[in-house]
């Protein structure tokens, strides 16, 4: 184990470490279907980011400013036109996944928008939990609220607060395609660490319970592999049972 994954792989649990192992062609899938777009985590302080395209667009979870112009370029090979990316959504506020909220907007006009307990957690997830891991906070301001469902036009995304990770976390479902958006609530064979400001382990196990109950198709997480196929998510949802909790 290597120093620097355990002081700043937030979402890697310090009792049970595990590399990002994903293997290059995963990588390079981005386009998941005609609505859904994957661009994968480039390393320390990045994120999956990940774009639901209908008449409307949200980009949830832009990542580190560093990549930012990786992931836009990418963006454009698959058709996405950044300026026209309506919302720009987290699934929570820790710097990891924020950071280029900012950034973003300024850039491509883009609005900001924050789930309800994103707003009241705000100095929880921003401020403390930067701290946490000794750094400067990443501010930002935002445009408005989300709603929940969020419309795109003929899809809808529910908004549901999953905490435990973090207490802001939420997860984006959308039923139409079957899809659970989960930051850092659930990985491949693994969850968020429950041990940052404001996390909870019981929270955690609830939050993942919660979710378990949806039809899902496709885990999108906050870091590392997708995990795509409704077998594979039930034996990733039953691994976390039998072995995390
Ligand atoms: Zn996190």
């Amino acid at each position: 184990m290597i120093i620097v994954d355990y002081i700043y792989n937030e979402y890697i649990l310090f009792y049970y470490q595990k590399k990002v192992s994903a293997t290059k062609e995963k990588r390079l899938k981005m386009k998941l279907n005609d609505h859904l777009f994957f661009y994968p985590e480039n390393g320390i302080l990045d994120c999956n980011t990940y774009v639901i395209k209908d008449q409307k667009a949200m980009i949830v979870d832009v990542g580190l400013d560093k990549y930012l112009p990786l992931k836009v370029n990418a963006m454009e090979k698959d058709g996405i036109n950044p300026h026209k990316i309506d919302i720009i959504a987290n699934t929570h506020l820790h710097m990891d996944h924020a950071w280029s909220n900012e950034d973003f907007k300024n850039k491509y006009g883009s609005k900001i928008e924050i789930a309800p307990v994103q707003k009241q957690f705000y100095d929880v997830s921003v401020r403390q939990t930067s701290q946490f891991f000794g750094m400067d906070p990443v501010d930002f301001q935002e445009d408005g609220l989300l709603p929940t469902p969020i419309n795109l036009g003929t899809i809808e995304i529910e908004v549901i607060p999953t905490p435990g990770h973090s207490p802001d976390s939420v997860c984006f479902y959308c039923g139409q395609i079957k899809a659970l958006l989960c930051g850092d609530l659930i990985f491949e064979q693994n969850t968020g660490r429950p041990d940052l400001p404001g996390g909870d382990w019981e929270q955690l196990k609830q939050s993942v319970e919660d979710v378990s109950k949806l039809d899902i198709d496709l885990i999108l997480p906050g870091h590392m592999n997708i995990i795509s196929g409704k077998k594979n998510v039930k034996k990733n949802f039953d691994f976390l049972m039998n072995n995390i909790f």
